[in-house]
């Protein structure tokens, strides 16, 4: 199966960066939002991006123009319909998402793979609302999507050996590399990652250590390049509530339980760097931890 034309649904954090790599590699790229602002937005960030790549020294400015030349906008979903392959990377909620598939699915061509970006809902359930189970994926990237090398996909119970090669070889086209998870709650990066932050919100919470002293030991002592409080604030703490509870419900496990204290920085609507303070304080010219 020859995959020339790619979809991108929802052109926020994740779709621009999505949109920015097919293009790169040669894709001609369609990408969709219904937000006409959003989509004026993530062109800006494309090129702004091109352009920190350029200043590094990792592109050449006529590969810039080549690649903006390839990635078109528009407002009307269906016209995604003669793509090869289609990313959804709408917002996170399920009823957003599977609204989207059945105004979409009528409009596809047969041979369409159908995939989604999502980091939490079921790919089973998702493919289980369209015409194609066997051809649909989940495709998930990480953040920031130009610079992050990692592909998980995800076979929902149906997705048969086809989609999943003509997946494969799409994220080989982009130079990244593939990791393969079943599909149970939170797939394999968030199922480890967001228990490891949640039991270092629980060592703040428990007074076992400060947020500085807490980042320091997994920083110089694990050697990990940020520490788990800075990551969860990076991430958007609201996000890693919303996973922890995907785990939670999903696996019936208490070992998933979300520790208060991140249910109470959400609740005061702290949620990290995108809304000035989490774990830390963003607000003057260093973070400066709250706790
Ligand atoms: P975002 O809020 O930045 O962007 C979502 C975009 O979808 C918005 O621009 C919104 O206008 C648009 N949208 C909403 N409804 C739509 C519709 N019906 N049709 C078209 N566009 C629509 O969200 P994001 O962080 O880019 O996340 C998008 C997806 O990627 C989610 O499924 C999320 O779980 C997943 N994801 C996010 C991250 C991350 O770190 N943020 C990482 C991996 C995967």
């Amino acid at each position: 199966m020859t995959i020339e034309r790619v979809g991108v649904i929802g052109a926020g954090q994740m779709g621009n960066g999505i949109a920015h790599v097919f293009a790169r590699a040669g894709y001609e790229v369609l990408i969709t939002d219904v937000q006409a602002e959003a989509l004026d937005k993530a062109m800006k960030t494309i090129e702004r991006n091109l352009d920190r790549q350029i200043a590094k020294g990792a592109l050449e400015e006529a590969q810039k123009t080549e690649a903006l030349g390839r990635i078109s906008t528009t407002q009307t979903l269906t016209d995604l319909g003669p793509c090869d392959l289609i990313i959804e990377a709408a917002t996170e909620r399920e009823a957003v998402k599977t609204a989207i598939f059945e105004e979409l699915v009528p409009h596809l061509a047969e041979h369409t793979i159908l995939t989604s970006n999502t980091s939490s809902i079921s790919i089973t359930r998702l493919a289980s609302r369209t015409d194609r189970p066997e051809k649909f994926m989940g495709f998930h990237f990480m953040n920031p999507v130009p610079v992050m090398s990692l592909v998980e996909l995800i076979r929902g119970i149906a997705t048969d050996e086809e989609t999943f090669r003509a997946c494969l070889e799409v994220v080989d086209r982009l130079g990244k590399t593939a990791a393969t998870s079943e599909d149970f709650p939170a797939f394999i990066v968030n199922r480890i990652l967001m228990p490891m932050i949640n039991e270092a919100v629980y060592t703040l919470y428990e007074g076992v250590g400060s947020v500085s002293s807490i980042d320091t030991s997994l920083k110089l002592g694990a050697n990990h390049p940020m520490g788990p409080l800075e990551l969860a604030d990076f991430i958007g703490l609201d996000t890693c509530l919303a996973i922890m509870n995907v785990l939670h419900d999903g696996l019936a496990d208490t070992k998933y339980r979300p520790c208060p204290l991140l249910t109470k920085y959400v609740e005061a609507g702290w949620l990290g760097r995108k809304t000035g303070r989490g774990f830390y304080d963003y607000r003057g010219e260093t973070p400066v931890p709250t706790r």
